[in-house]
C-alpha cells in the first residue's frame, strides 16, 4: 500500500541551492518544511544508477538516514531517436564547465536528418528511514528545434518545444513552464498518493 507522510518536514535530497528552493516551493501550499540535506552535513551520494528513478532513489535514501522522509529527484532529456540519451547523463554532456551550448550542438550533430522528438523525464523518489520508498515520474513530450531560441530557462530548455506549443521552453514565460514541466507532473502524482 502507498505510504503516505505522517510529519510535516522532510529533508530535500539534494546540494543543489536552485533545486533546493524549486522543491521548498513546491512544498509549501502543503505546508510542508523542506530541510536541505546539506544543512544536515548530509554527504552527497555518486548516482550510480541505470535510470532517473534508480538515481533518485538512491539519493533519497541515504539523505533518510538522518533519520526524516526525504525527497530526492532526478531528470533529463530523452530523445527518442538517440535510444533515450542524453538521459541520466543529461548534465555531463555539459562538461565540467556546464556548457549547455555545448550539450545542445551535440544532441544535434548526433541527431542529424533523424526524427525529432523527445521528452524531459523527472523522477521523484519519497524514501523513509526504514527504507521504504515510494516513486513518480512525470514526462513533457515535445520536439527538438534548431537552432537554440529563448534565454528564459536552463539546460537543454532552448531547443525544446512542448506538444502544443509553439515556443520553446526557453522563449516561454517562467509560470508558463511551471505549470507543465515534467517536474511539476511527477510532482502531483507524489503529492496526491504520499501528502496529507
Ligand atoms: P539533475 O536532475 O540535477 O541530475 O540534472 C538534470 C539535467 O537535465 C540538468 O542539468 C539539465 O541539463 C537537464 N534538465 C532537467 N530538467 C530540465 C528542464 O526543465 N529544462 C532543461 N534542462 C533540464
Amino acid at each position: 500500500m502507498t505510504r503516505r507522510l505522517d510529519g510535516k518536514q522532510l529533508v530535500i535530497a539534494s546540494h543543489n541551492a536552485g533545486k533546493v528552493r524549486e522543491i521548498g516551493e513546491l512544498l509549501e501550499p502543503y505546508g510542508i518544511e523542506g530541510v536541505a540535506a546539506s544543512a544536515l552535513g548530509l554527504p552527497e551520494p555518486e548516482e550510480t544508477g541505470a535510470t532517473f528513478l534508480a538515481n533518485a532513489e538512491l539519493k533519497a535514501h541515504a539523505a533518510a538516514e538522518a533519520g526524516l522522509p526525504a525527497l530526492a529527484d532526478d531528470s533529463g532529456l530523452a530523445v527518442a531517436a538517440l535510444d533515450g540519451a542524453p538521459g541520466i547523463y543529461s548534465a555531463r554532456w555539459a562538461g565540467p564547465d556546464r556548457d549547455f551550448s555545448r550539450a545542445m550542438a551535440k544532441v544535434h550533430d548526433r541527431l542529424g536528418d533523424r526524427p525529432r522528438e523527445a521528452a524531459f523525464v523527472a523522477a521523484l523518489a519519497l524514501a523513509w528511514p526504514d527504507g521504504h520508498v515510494e516513486c513518480f515520474e512525470g514526462r513533457v513530450e515535445g520536439r527538438l528545434i534548431w537552432p537554440p531560441r529563448g534565454d528564459r530557462g536552463f539546460g537543454y530548455d532552448p531547443i525544446f518545444v512542448p506538444d502544443g506549443h509553439d515556443e520553446t521552453f526557453g522563449e516561454m514565460a517562467p509560470e508558463a513552464k511551471a505549470r507543465i514541466t515534467h517536474r511539476a507532473r511527477a510532482f502531483e502524482k507524489l503529492a496526491a498518493a504520499c501528502f496529507p
